[in-house]
């Protein structure tokens, strides 16, 4: 294990240039109206904005003009996504860690944790338990050491998430994963695993708070963390998810850097990651920074760098987890969130086993914001006029990457959106709903199919009607 005794210098400046970060925020501070309201006229156009441009939207303090950009990036999503939302469930097989992240309360030297790995067996449970509140998507989480199978041990846990199925079409059609960056050859594996999204988050961009945080393992190294997606790009992922962890450092830096990040990707690989997540620190076991993060950022800042990120990059998805409240993810939704998890538990085995058994000190990994059972998020979704989807469509049909980039950027890709939404919501209204969830859910799926208005639709709407499941369009 690297210890915090050692520094090596493993800056990127190529992807990461802080001086001109540095410089790009200077020379943006000065807010103008009648400029801010240009940029977001420009904006309009879905093409995106330019680095200087974004710095300036972070830089609007003034409540008329944040919700200019508010309503811009409400406006954006809905050319591009329509109203739907999707819906998944993180799924956190192990604890183990051997890195020492200072917020997390799953690092290798905190003792106040009991270490739990779950076996196939175990997950098959989780698995279980999470088809059976309606979940088809699943984000696999894991600590960055492995049991003694290593690597294997996360190719076979994937194996098993895709083996349960509860009846017909209860089953988990797409599981994304966010486990320790690996080399190339194991990455093609994780392909050849069939797995949906890659995710890593670089939590920090900035270097030198980076390094005063990650005190060791293998996460220690920034670069070879930096360099992940581009490992992935080369094993042949072409769906990666990258991630700032805000309340590290400051926001508008990090959302320039990641900007810079995407950069590298557009040009080595011409196409830029399919999601970025926005945790913001939660409380964790045994974490000082997590109480107290060194750069906390407000709740009126967290939604403006949501709607600046939907701007800027507005064929990117945007995943809000449970660690937020059910307000903030309220006021979210509409302005640019694409994907939000619902129901979550954050410690190995949360779903099939009760709390009042967890083993003493089974903490979860960070405390939740949301912690509402999944219908209550489903109706919530459809009361403020979103569609909640369980889609897998895009993924299962080839349209990744470029391919869907291709469609994404004429507008057309709300044309799969929304019908997939309805079908995977009818499923989800027909196997799980509540009575209560149900008859607002009609509602919503009814004023949508008159606004499709389609016979095809209609049609693939009645099969699942009829009992037919996981109907692709
Ligand atoms: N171990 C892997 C890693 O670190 O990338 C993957 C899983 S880690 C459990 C998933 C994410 O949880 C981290 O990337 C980090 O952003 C987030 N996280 C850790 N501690 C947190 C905290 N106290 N509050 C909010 N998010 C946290
Ligand atoms: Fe380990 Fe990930 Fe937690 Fe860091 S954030 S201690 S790598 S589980």
């Amino acid at each position: 294990m690297i210890n915090s005794t050692q520094y090596i210098d493993d800056r990127d400046l190529d992807i990461i240039p802080e001086d001109k970060i540095h410089e790009i925020i200077e020379k943006n501070r000065r807010v103008d109206k009648r400029e801010i309201l240009d940029i977001l006229t420009e904006a309009k156009k879905l093409k995106g904005i330019s680095l200087e441009h974004t710095a300036k939207l972070l830089m609007v303090e003034d409540n008329d003009l944040l919700e200019e950009i508010f309503q811009t990036a409400s406006y954006i999503k809905n050319e591009i996504y329509g109203k739907r939302l999707v819906l998944f469930a993180p799924l956190y097989i192990s604890n183990l860690c051997h890195n020492e992240c200072l917020y997390c309360a799953f690092r290798a030297t905190n003792k106040h944790l009991t270490r739990k790995i779950l076996n196939q067996d175990e997950i098959a449970e989780e698995v279980t338990a999470l088809i059976d509140q309606g979940h088809k998507r699943v984000l696999m989480v894991a600590g960055e050491s492995y049991p003694k199978e290593g690597f294997e041990y996360v190719l076979k846990s994937i194996d098993t998430i895709y083996s349960v199925n509860r009846g017909k079409g209860k089953e988990i059609r797409r599981v994304n994963v966010n486990v320790a960056p690996l080399e190339v050859e194991e990455f093609k594996l994780l392909k050849d695993a069939k797995i949906g999204t890659y995710q890593v988050f670089q939590e920090v961009y900035h270097y030198d708070t980076y390094k005063k945080i990650h005190l060791g393992g293998q996460k220690r190294n920034y670069k070879y963390r930096l360099r992940a997606i581009d490992r992935a790009f080369q094993a042949g992922i072409d769906d990666l998810g990258i991630g700032i962890l805000f309340g590290l450092y400051d926001y508008r830096f990090e959302i320039i850097a990641l900007r810079m990040h995407i950069r590298h990707l557009e040009k080595e690989f011409g196409l830029g990651p399919h999601t970025i997540s926005v945790p913001r620190l939660e409380p964790a076991d045994q974490s000082d920074i997590a109480k107290n993060p060194p750069a906390p950022v407000s709740d009126k800042d967290f939604k403006k760098l949501i709607a600046v990120l939907r701007i800027s990059v507005p064929y990117t998805g945007l995943i809000l987890s449970t660690r937020e409240t059910p307000q903030m993810r309220r006021e979210a939704f509409s302005m640019g969130i694409s994907q939000i998890s619902a129901g979550s538990r954050t410690n190995p085995g949360g779903y099939h086993v009760a709390p009042e058994n967890h083993e003493e000190g089974m903490a979860e990994q960070f405390s939740l914001g949301d912690t509402r059972p999944i219908d209550e998020v489903v109706r919530d979704v459809v009361k403020f006029g979103f569609i909640p989807s369980f889609c897998t469509s895009c993924y299962r049909s080839g349209r990744t990457g470029l391919d869907f980039m291709e469609l994404a950027k004429p507008g057309e890709i709300k044309k799969f959106c929304a019908p997939n939404a309805v079908l995977t919501f009818m499923e989800y209204i027909s196997d799980y709903a509540s009575d209560e969830t149900k008859q607002e859910g009609m509602k919503l799926i009814k004023q949508i199919l008159k606004e499709i208005n389609s016979p095809k639709i209609e049609k693939k709407y009645q099969q699942i009607i009829d009992g037919e499941r996981d109907i692709i369009v």
